[in-house]
């Protein structure tokens, strides 16, 4: 086991492309990148522990991102994974991407990939439960054994996330078509942003239970990837009565979200884990010798220029 002292957390900037209506609306690309680690805005320097320009692949995000807490988590440890940033940004690329297409896959789909072929290639008497659900009402729960690829049932709910229904997977595939429901059950409101304003976090759980059906021996790891609600200001989406409140209390936990990792990252002894439901579903994936990376997706658009530096600061607070 690696040395609990070890625990990090890693944050990293991602620019998605101009999109072409920022292209027909003559917006200039502003960010500059020198090396792998920084990127300038109005000549002002943001470091990361790495940053992504607009052409890097999903491939190049993942093996950046996530490759080494997937290992982390087959060896028992927790961990989280965030996407943060305004809407249209780029968090549902990042985490999710094309479901079904090699190239366009995000992190999740990889990951799941990744536990499918890490088991495929284990010991005979290794028996891997592995628990994926999300926060909108979808849940599957998969156990995986090597001698024999059946598919047992587990009543037990997921703890802390509610509304979960649970479901029995046995390939990579049938994780991808439940998170596809899951999408389409997802509660989406119009703003005045043009686009589709997700207005709640979507958080999937992954659950990786190992047991050595010889020895009994069990290790238990899990991972949280969470693509949080946009963190536009409530101002620029125009929102009124239900949907204000609605951003308000987004806002606030993204903000409460922010004040655990900067404790964290500071080494404070008092985390305030309980500030918002968020945080509390994670603390035990959070802070100690679990593994914490935050993507910060950013629109490289001048029209855009203030909410990316209020996403860049959000990073740097991290740091
Ligand atoms: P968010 O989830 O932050 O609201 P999306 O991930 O839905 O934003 O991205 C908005 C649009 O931009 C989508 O059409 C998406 O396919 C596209 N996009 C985002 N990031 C990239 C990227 N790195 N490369 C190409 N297209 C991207
Ligand atoms: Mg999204």
């Amino acid at each position: 086991m690696a040395d609990p002292a070890e625990c990090t957390i890693k944050v990293m900037c991602r620019f998605r492309p101009l999109n072409s209506s920022e292209v027909v609306r003559g917006d200039r690309y502003i960010p500059k990148f020198q090396g792998e680690e920084d990127v300038i805005i109005a000549s002002k320097p943001y470091m990361y522990d790495k940053v992504f320009q607009s052409n890097t692949t999903q491939e190049q995000v993942y093996n950046a991102c996530a490759q080494k807490i997937v290992k982390d988590v087959l060896e028992g440890y927790n961990g989280t994974i965030f996407a943060y940033g305004q809407t249209s940004s780029g968090k549902t690329h990042t985490m999710e991407g094309n479901l079904h297409d090699t190239d366009g896959m995000g992190i999740i789909p990889r990951i799941v990939q990744d536990i499918f072929n890490y088991i495929y290639s284990m010991d005979e008497n290794l028996e891997f439960h592995i628990k994926v659900s999300s926060e909108n009402g979808q849940a599957v729960e998969t156990v995986v054994s090597k001698t024999n690829l059946s598919v047992h049932e587990d009543k037990n709910r997921v703890p802390y996330v509610k509304g979960c229904t649970e479901r029995f997977v046995c390939s990579p595939d049938e994780v991808m078509d439940t998170i596809d429901e899951g999408k389409s059950n997802r509660h989406v409101a119009v703003t005045n942003m043009n686009e589709h304003s997700s207005r709640s976090h979507s958080i999937f759980l992954i659950n990786v239970k190992q047991e050595n059906t010889q020895t009994e021996h069990k290790l238990s790891g899990k991972l949280y990837l969470v693509d949080l609600a946009g963190s536009e200001k409530v101002s620029k989406t125009g929102a009124e009565g239900a949907l204000l409140d609605e951003a308000k209390n987004i806002n606030k936990s993204l903000s409460s979200l922010g004040n655990v990792i900067s404790a964290l990252a500071e080494g404070t002894a008092y985390i305030p884990y309980r500030d918002s439901k968020m945080t509390r579903i994670l603390q035990d994936s959070l802070g100690g010798n679990c593994r914490t990376t935050i993507i910060i997706c950013c629109s490289p658009s001048s029209y855009n220029e203030c909410e990316t530096k209020s996403t860049l600061m959000f990073g740097q607070r991290a740091k």
